[in-house]
């Protein structure tokens, strides 16, 4: 098995995409502070995080409001990450709280086209979030709510998925628990945690877990932190089979263990990590309107790294 993965860069300035991401991030802020709590909706919050984020990030409308919208995350060396992201919102109510998550079928939506489903979480501010339960016991005084930048975060679309028949009312915190700040998914300097494999998981997948990782393989490394995790609780064998990843895919096999979850947890990220942006997203980048963009998307935004 072979693959292009190198290893990780350690101490690698700022990168332009997560301070974009900052900057988008600080205006949902600005925005959602004015609102009430009825009184904003999930896709016009996405609306200001990607018009706060240009010229970093640029967009493309082609669908309906209500659809995810690919996202890719390209490098300077030119590998590229896709995911499928669905704005959701983290609600406040009379009874405690609500994860606002259109539809159930994002992750068999993203396995379609090839990528993997992302919820994109807004949390408002730590205020907001003060009494959050996410059923999961913190030590040392540093509970997940208090999360800085958390305003608007990402989790996969399968920690919602997994979590929802297992956790009750508390689905909604315990989503935020497993959550990143979005643009901590691109900083350069956020700690990179080595995630050790099962024994199933090999080669360059297993390095690639084991190392710290730059651009857009640090981005997919990020959404894999969480299911990795929760795959640890899940006390069931580890398959060793491995499947063939999308065409331009950076691994040539991809590990088919899927766990509990309802499908290859790894797979259905890493196949998202290619050496090349597709054309649509190659456009975008260019600055012109994406030739041939996916049927059944909201749009496209493409962040450069
Ligand atoms: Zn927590």
């Amino acid at each position: 098995m072979t693959s292009s993965v190198l290893p990780g860069r350690r101490g690698a300035s700022a990168a332009p995409g997560s301070q974009a991401l900052r900057n988008g991030r600080r205006a949902v802020d600005r925005h959602l502070s004015r609102a009430s709590e009825a009184g904003w909706c999930p896709v016009a919050a996405t609306g200001v995080l990607l018009d706060a984020a240009r010229p970093q990030v640029r967009r493309w409308r082609c669908g309906p409001d209500g659809a995810g919208w690919l996202w890719w995350f390209v490098d300077g060396g030119g590998t590229a990450f896709g995911a499928l992201a669905r704005p959701a919102a983290l609600r406040r109510t009379r009874a405690g709280w609500r994860l606002d998550r259109p539809g159930d079928d994002l992750v068999q939506a993203a396995e379609h086209l090839g990528v993997p489903a992302v919820d994109l979480l807004f949390c408002r501010d730590r205020a907001h979030r003060s009494g959050l339960d996410c059923g999961i016991a913190h030590y040392g005084g540093a509970h997940c709510r208090g999360r800085k930048r958390a305003g608007v975060s990402v989790v996969p679309g399968l920690v919602a998925e997994y979590l929802a028949p297992r956790v009750g009312p508390t689905l909604p915190g315990a989503v935020f628990h497993w959550s990143l700040p979005l643009e901590d998914v691109a900083r350069a300097d956020r700690p990179q945690p080595p995630l050790r494999p099962s024994p199933t998981v090999r080669g360059c997948v297993a390095d690639f877990l084991a190392q710290p990782q730059s651009g857009a393989r640090q981005v997919a490394k990020a959404l894999v932190e969480p299911l990795h995790l929760l795959r640890l609780g899940q006390f069931s064998a580890a398959l060793a089979d491995y499947a063939q990843p999308a065409p331009d895919g950076v691994f040539t096999a991809l590990p088919t263990d899927r766990a509990l979850f309802s499908v290859p947890y790894l797979a259905h990220v890493l196949r998202g990590l290619r050496r090349r942006p597709p054309a649509y997203a190659a456009d975008l980048l260019a600055g012109r309107a994406p030739g041939d963009p996916p049927n059944g998307v909201g749009g496209v935004a493409v962040i450069r790294l």
